[in-house]
């Protein structure tokens, strides 16, 4: 059994959260760090609630490297919101290029089509989404606001190995489930932004990553308030009451890369720890993974057996044996594991002994 109980839990969103993490917020639950109150208590006007939202920018700032010039900005709505957002403010020609490669770019490109023209300058919906299109040389807009990506598609489990060429236009990506998994170039984006609730804190809540310059005033006056950019990065993340709480986890879990050595030692400990789960793939006469070797995400791994029956047969002993979440989404079906920064290797290990096992027993 695990410290307290606990499963392997191998959900996609909302995930697992690092134990000693945990553990702390658990130990200051009643009454933070002497302030006499608990975090979910406290005014967001605070001096003490202040300091929790600038030391966890500051850590991310130096976990990510991120240049002086782009905010970080905290913002409510989760991922979603930013599907709307990003137009809304980074359309000036009222044009922007998306490239499709899962449900959450598709759902992004799809809401954007209602503020302008959104052209589909890739795609790989012909194999079910299960790679990642050649994108070096795509026929970019020349009028294009900003070029488009998920870059870790959540559901398909495909990672982007090399950025698309934009041809000098704005990159823009959604890292939601990869975020903070591996070393990240910022100024090779013009805005980056993630729902915190795959890999670093509850949901709830979205990083956005933007340059300067794409912080825009001169907005069509119908964009609400609470959509402009400008309005959260003017009032450092605080026009309304923020997710205080998921703020203050968030900078927890920083400070926790922080200790184990930074993004670089966060890539190779993944690295590492999906290995194995691949090996076993590649190697089973019973399971195979969905998607192409060479687009392979280190975060979630589709995989499937000859039948939806069989499926279900192994999500409900692997569930029986303690681990819990592997039910495939229904659009991939079969099976997935979502091995975010949180997972520990040993979770992995013992899910493939595991189906090792299983293979053994049923193959
Ligand atoms: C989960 C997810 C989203 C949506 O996040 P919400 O916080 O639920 O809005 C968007 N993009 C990706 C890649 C995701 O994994």
């Amino acid at each position: 059994m695990l410290k307290y109980d606990r499963v392997y839990n191998f959900s996609a969103g909302p995930s697992t959260l690092p134990v000693p993490v945990l553990e702390e917020i658990r130990d200051e639950m009643l009454n933070y760090q002497g302030s006499g109150m608990c975090v979910m208590e406290m005014s967001h006007r605070s001096k003490v609630f202040q300091g929790i939202v600038d030391q966890a920018e500051a850590d991310l700032r130096e976990l990510m490297k991120i240049p002086e010039n782009y905010k970080v900005l905290f913002i409510q709505g989760g991922a979603t919101l930013q599907f709307a957002m990003i137009p809304l403010n980074l359309m000036k020609n009222g044009v922007a290029d998306y490239i499709v490669t899962g449900n959450w770019s598709n759902k992004a490109y799809n809401e954007a089509k209602r503020f302008g023209q959104i052209n589909l300058v890739a795609s790989s919906k012909d194999k079910n989404y299960s790679y990642i299109p050649d994108v070096s040389d795509l026929p970019i807009s020349e009028d294009a606001d900003y070029v488009y990506i998920c870059e870790n598609e959540t559901i398909h489990g495909t990672t982007y190995q090399q950025l698309p060429n934009t041809k000098g236009k704005t990159l823009v990506s959604d890292q939601s489930s990869m975020f903070l998994s591996r070393p990240c170039n910022v100024s090779d984006y013009g805005l980056i932004y993630g729902g915190v609730q795959k890999n670093v804190g509850p949901a709830g809540l979205a990083i956005v990553i933007i340059r300067d310059d794409l912080i825009r005033t001169d907005l069509d006056e119908k964009i609400p308030t609470y959509l402009r950019y400008h309005i959260h990065a003017d009032a450092g993340s605080m026009y309304n009451t923020p997710n205080c709480w998921a703020i203050y986890v968030c900078g927890k879990v920083f400070k926790y890369l922080k200790d184990l050595g930074g993004l670089e030692a966060m890539n190779q400990m993944n690295l590492e720890k999906a290995q194995p789960l691949y090996d076993f793939l590649d190697n089973s006469k019973m399971f195979r993974g969905t998607v192409e070797k060479k687009d392979r995400s280190l975060m979630n791994v589709p995989f499937v057996t000859e039948s939806p029956e069989m499926d279900a047969q192994v999500v409900a002993a692997t569930k029986a044996a303690g681990f819990d979440n592997l039910k495939g989404h229904k659009s991939v079906g079969g099976l997935r594991a979502s091995i975010y920064n949180a997972m520990p290797k040993e979770g992995v290990e013992a899910l493939v002994e595991f189906l090792k096992d299983f293979e053994a027993k049923h193959g």
